[in-house]
């Protein structure tokens, strides 16, 4: 039997060993991490409401109200008032007829797609999917097919051939995000449904780095083609600019009824906290208001410091080698800045990156601070 050493040893040399960094702190643009005090440009919570006042309050008066476990899953005793208003709450914001919320996003993508297409069914996903549609996609044991990053007319050719597998009772999956976790970039959300409606496909789109950010009210990139009554399952996370954690999928009452039957996830996992519940309740309430409002355009502000042409929180800068991309991650560190190097196999082989992203409560100088050592480093990768 081989050693769990040699494993790691192998991660090692090939630069993809990975380790814990501990905050001594709660998540913020400064950080302490041991006796280190650092710029963080590498969080999820993109209008820094994971330490905002007013959510905190609401989190400690919910947990007097409601204690702070739910002690049961939500089919069997676990399911509380909290609960129910949160899905109301986010199928509103989403335009959608119901809403069904799970403890993570990953929890949601490997839940919802083997509940929603099984082996006698086709899905067909972008490339640069996050792992939990992978992971979703791979355990529903539907036949799976990948066309590359925003590539339309692969989609198409896709779409044509599982017309030509499918029986008349398959169902065809198709599945992208709306702004995409390591590039930042869009998806053509309108081609892709018009591909999917001709074809009569479902289509799934993961807003997790849209939602709160993009859109009217912060409602997500479907909101703001208007185009949410065209997609069939609108899933997100409760982790990101929320700044909580949870999943959500949006569906019609049918889809949301046959996954609370099917979603293992969903059935066999303890009902998160309601004070959790309420309180994320509360968060997307904020988004959804003038507060979401100002926290949008102070973070639109702080993203057009750096590069004007983003079209997201999310600022790749792309490296290449393993190494390289450790090395640059480790200078910037040196210097006093956390931006994480991300490697296979988050992004693909050969395209280590720096991942920088932005929030709201960034401060000009720290970022401006941040933009001189990216020219630093630059230089010194051309030379
Ligand atoms: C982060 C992320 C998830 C997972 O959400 P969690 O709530 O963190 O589990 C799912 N999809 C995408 C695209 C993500 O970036």
């Amino acid at each position: 039997m081989r050693d769990p050493q040699q494993d790691l040893d192998d991660l090692t040399a090939a630069g993809l060993r990975r380790e814990l960094r501990t905050l001594s702190g709660p998540q913020r643009p400064q950080i302490q991490l041991g006796d280190e005090a650092l710029l963080n440009f590498s969080s999820n919570d993109y209008l820094g409401l994971a330490n905002e006042e007013a959510l905190k309050i609401t989190f400690q008066k919910a947990v007097a109200k409601h204690g702070v476990g739910a002690g049961s899953s939500r089919l069997i005793s676990g399911t509380m008032t909290a609960h129910m208003i949160l899905e109301e709450t986010i199928a509103t914001l989403k335009n959608a007829p119901a809403a069904l919320t799970f403890s993570s996003g990953y929890a949601a993508a490997t839940g919802s797609i083997p509940a929603i297409v099984g082996k006698d069914d086709y899905i067909i996903l972008d490339k640069l999917c996050h792992a939990s549609l992978i992971d979703g996609s791979r355990l529903s044991g539907a036949t799976m097919r990948v066309f590359p990053h925003n590539d339309l007319q692969k989609l198409s050719d896709h779409l044509h051939w599982a017309d030509r597998k499918k029986t008349p009772d398959s169902r065809v999956l198709v599945i992208t995000e709306s702004v995409f976790s390591m590039d930042g970039d869009l998806a053509p959300l309108r081609e892709i449904c018009g591909l999917t409606q001709r074809h009569g496909a479902l289509l799934l789109v993961d807003e997790a780095h849209a939602f709160g950010i993009i859109g009217p009210r912060g409602r997500g990139l479907a909101a703001q083609l208007g185009m949410e009554q065209q997609i069939d399952f609108q899933m997100g996370t409760f982790s990101k600019a929320v700044g909580l954690t949870g999943g959500y999928l949006c569906a019609g009452r049918a889809w949301i009824d046959l996954l609370l039957n099917r979603a293992r996830s969903f059935i066999y996992s303890t009902a998160p906290a309601p004070a959790l519940a309420e309180t994320i309740t509360a968060s997307l309430n904020l988004i959804a208001g003038e507060r979401g409002d100002d926290l949008r355009s102070k973070l639109r502000e702080n993203i057009n410091i750096l590069d004007p042409q983003a079209n997201s929180a999310i600022i790749p800068v792309v490296i290449g080698a393993n190494e390289a991309a450790l090395a640059a991650s480790q200078k910037l560190r040196e210097n006093g800045f956390l931006v994480p190097a991300i490697r296979y196999p988050t992004v693909p082989r050969g395209t280590a990156r720096l991942r920088i992203t932005l929030s709201a409560p960034h401060r000009e100088e720290d970022i401006t601070a941040l933009q001189d050592q990216l020219v630093l480093l630059k230089r010194n990768i051309d030379s």
